[in-house]
């Protein structure tokens, strides 16, 4: 028996053996495979019967510990993920189907944070009952992949958002404060900050950050002292502090305390040259937060701001420069008309009325021509800091260029406040000023105008300057040296120019402009050798106009450029209209004015080639008449000016010669062909003496010049007379004919012509009066 049973036993043993060996090797399966397999039973808890022993080297928690304590799972699992965890209950008793995988976040209890995908089907156990068959995953891996990917482009949107909020040119602040707020979305970052350098030196003040909650209210007034961790990042090199629990070589700034930070991450924002704008932080509740990939982000974000900064820089000194008056410093009209209106805004809160002040030096050409441009220059810079002495704070001066200033007087009582204002910087004046050692006593002429508190328009500081400009011109009118204060008389006139301007602008275009023609009559022959081409303006509703009601309003607005464009072509193609018509005759020459505006345009002389161009006249008979006044704007310009339209071969005449002062001063040093004596002069021959002796000498030293002489305005037969008597060339007036329309002019040709031929010896027109009705068409 006893060696059968032994037997037996034996045989039992060995089963049982191969059965302890298979569940070994089962669990050494199990434990190989890279899952953790498990049953458990169904209900909110989790009532492990059997999870596999890996999960050991996941969570760091023995499988039996989990199978004994079903609370402990839970007490595992990532706060925030606990109700995933219990999904299995919910599954049950929502839904039958097979129940999708659920990935949750467990923390190992040496503290590591595990994701684990979770997949279970309902199935039943040995017993009958429902049990979850399943298989865990550790698929932290995957997920911290799956992590820096969306890092990645979470940076790569606000980076590209950061660059273009710099590249549309967000103001300085508002870039800051954009640059935090993206830093702060970065997961992790909790709060972010830009601190900006002193100069020279001093604790970097915040310049823009999140505003922490329930606490500070004005966050801009923080510091960060010297010896703090943003205080201590250098250019390129980024400053992480992994620990600030551990920290000990740097300190956090006080600003920064009380956040919970724990970890931070510091990178310098790049200035000019070598010196840098300031820093550019984040800062994160958890320790270790910032790795390699946080510093680059945070590089690029500090990158673009620094760009943006130093374009901000260059900016501001562009500006600086465009707005400013390079030869006094002083704001220009730009900044002048921005200063204006800012002050009629607040003029407008608080009450208070705004004055500008519009100032002309008096006689400064003379100044220019007889000491030269340098000692112009000289007194204009001696004039702005007299001019500043005289300013309240807040007021403030400009030059508009030329000797033209402006001043700003803000918070003005009234009128009689501006006045006093006025009296003040005129008396300024009254010191000498020294130019090359030399004392000269200078006189300015004031335009004042005011505007009370109102609601302020668009345009309300151009034209309180307009008025002022106005005014001015009054104070010269009235013999300069003066002050004159913008009236309702003054307004009257200015709007009314406004509205000839508005129509004047649209006349080109509706062919309202149109030219009459006077003859120019050779002496003592009498026959016609030119005429004078002079506008006029068919106004719809006020008639023919003559120049004087509209050229001066041109000149102010500009608009005599296309105007003269006009006259210039139209005058040459009529002419060698009546050239083709009488091509036995001497070729007609046309005179057209030239106004100082079209002169000192550095074009003139491009714009009438190209007429000579297009119409094909010869430049030989064309002259150009300009006034004493385009010599006496800036001679420099005018001087180029003359020589290239002499340059063209046309001919250039001085047009009412003797209005100016010391025109004579002009004469040699511009290549004019003639010399047109103003109709004043012409007025008193054969009544008065000294008209008579001043013709003679304008004509002897004519001669001397070898300039042709015109008189201007023969109205009588003794005028003309006197002026043959003279050996005056050319004269021109209503003696002769009144300005013409051209088809009169055609009239007038042909007629002289016929005479000529018939009667050789005698003046071909003269005297023939034209019918008056034709001048009041
Ligand atoms: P201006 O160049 O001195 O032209 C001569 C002016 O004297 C003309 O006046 C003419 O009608 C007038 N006149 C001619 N003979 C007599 C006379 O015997 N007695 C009197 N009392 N006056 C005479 P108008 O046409 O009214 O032109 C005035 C000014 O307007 C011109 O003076 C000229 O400076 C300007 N102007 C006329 N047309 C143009 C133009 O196309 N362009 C420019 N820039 N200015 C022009
Ligand atoms: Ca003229
Ligand atoms: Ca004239």
């Amino acid at each position: 028996m006893r060696p059968r049973f032994a037997c037996l036993k034996r045989s039992v043993f060995r089963v049982d053996e191969r059965l302890v060996t298979s569940q070994a090797d089962l669990e050494d399966l199990l434990a190989e495979l890279p899952a953790v397999p498990y049953i458990a039973d169904q209900g909110s808890q989790m009532r492990w019967r059997h999870i596999g022993p890996r999960i050991e080297g996941l969570l760091g928690v023995p499988a039996e510990e989990l199978v004994a304590d079903p609370e402990l799972w839970a007490a595992h699992a990532h706060p925030d993920d606990r109700h995933r965890v219990q999904w299995r209950h919910h599954m049950t008793l929502f839904c039958d189907s097979e129940p999708p995988a659920v990935e949750y976040r467990m923390i190992s209890r040496d503290g590591r944070l595990v994701w684990l995908a979770d997949r279970a089907v309902l199935g039943e156990a040995s017993d009958g009952s429902k049990v979850w068959k399943g298989v865990l995953h550790d698929i932290t891996d995957r997920k911290a992949v799956e992590h820096d990917l969306e890092r990645t482009a979470a940076r790569q949107g606000a980076i590209a958002q950061l660059a273009e909020g710099a590249l549309v040119g967000s103001g300085a602040d508002a870039l800051l404060q954009a640059a935090v707020s993206l830093a702060a979305k970065i997961d992790g970052v909790e709060q972010s900050f830009v601190w900006e350098r002193q100069e020279g030196g001093g604790p970097l003040m915040l310049r823009a950050g999140l505003r922490v909650e329930g606490g500070i209210s004005d966050w801009r007034l923080l510091s960060a002292g010297p010896g703090t961790h943003v205080a201590s990042v250098g250019a390129g090199e980024p400053l992480v502090v992994a620990d600030w629990d551990r920290e000990t070589r740097l300190v956090m700034p006080d600003a920064l305390k009380g956040l919970g930070i724990r970890s931070s991450l510091a990178v310098a924002i790049e200035g000019d040259g070598d010196s840098h704008f300031g820093v550019l932080d984040v800062h994160s509740t958890s320790p270790g937060r910032f790795d390699a990939e946080d510093t680059h982000f945070l590089s690029t974000a500090a990158g673009i701001l620094a760009g943006a900064q130093r374009r901000h820089g260059a900016d501001e000194e562009l500006r600086q420069q465009v707005l400013h008056d390079p030869l006094t410093g002083l704001p220009n009209r730009g900044l002048f008309e921005e200063s204006v209106a800012a002050a009629l805004a607040s003029g407008f809160a608080s009450g208070t009325s705004v004055a500008v002040l519009f100032l002309d030096i008096d006689r400064f050409k003379l100044i220019n021509d007889s000491l030269g441009h340098h000692a112009g220059d000289d007194l204009l810079s001696a004039i702005a800091p007299r001019l500043r002495r005289q300013l309240r704070p807040g007021d403030s001066v400009a030059r508009f260029g030329g000797d033209e200033f402006g001043v700003l007087a803000h918070e003005v009582g009234g009128d009689e406040d501006a006045v006093r204002i006025a009296e003040r910087i005129a008396a300024s004046f009254e010191a000498p000023f020294v130019l090359e050692g030399v004392e000269h006593f200078i006189t300015v002429s004031v335009g004042l105008a005011s505007a009370a508190p109102g609601p302020v328009a668009d345009d309300d500081a151009v034209s309180l300057i307009r008025n002022a400009d106005a005014a001015m011109y009054r104070a010269k009118d009235q013999g300069r040296a003066r002050i004159e204060v913008f009236d309702h008389a003054m307004k009257t006139r200015a709007i009314e120019r406004l509205a000839v301007e508005r129509e004047l602008r649209l006349a080109i275009d509706r062919e309202e402009l149109i030219l009459h023609y006077q003859p120019i009559i050779a002496l003592p022959g009498g026959s016609i050798t030119g005429v004078e081409a002079l506008v006029r303006w068919r106004h719809p509703q006020r008639g023919l106009l003559q120049p004087g009601e509209f050229i001066p309003v041109a000149e102010e607005s500009g608009l005599i450029e296309p105007i003269g464009r006009w006259v210039q072509e139209q005058a040459c193609l009529q002419v060698l209209a009546w050239q083709q018509l009488r091509p036995d005759a001497r070729p007609l020459d046309v005179s057209v004015n030239l106004s100082a505006r079209q002169v000192a345009r550095p074009d003139v002389a491009q714009t009438v080639a190209d007429v000579l161009v297009r119409t094909g006249l010869d430049p030989g008979h064309l002259c150009l008449e300009i006034t004493e006044t385009v010599l006496m704007e800036d001679s420099g310009v005018a001087e180029t000016a003359i020589g290239a339209l002499h340059a063209l071969g046309v001919r250039i005449a001085l047009d009412d010669f003797g209005t100016g002062y010391s025109s004579l001063a002009y004469l040699h040093r511009f290549p004019f062909d003639s010399l047109k004596i103003d109709r004043s002069f012409i007025e008193g021959l054969g009544t008065e003496p000294e008209a008579e002796a001043i013709v003679a000498a304008i004509v002897g030293m004519a001669r001397a010049l070898s300039l042709d002489v015109v008189g201007e305005g023969v109205e009588t037969t003794e005028q003309l007379a006197e002026l043959n008597g003279l050996g005056c060339d050319f004269a021109q007036g209503y003696l002769f004919a009144r300005p013409l329309p051209p088809e009169e002019i055609t009239g007038l040709l042909a007629a002289a012509d016929e005479a000529a031929a018939y009667v050789p010896e005698r003046p071909a027109i003269v005297p023939v009066m034209a019918p008056p009705s034709s001048n009041t068409v």
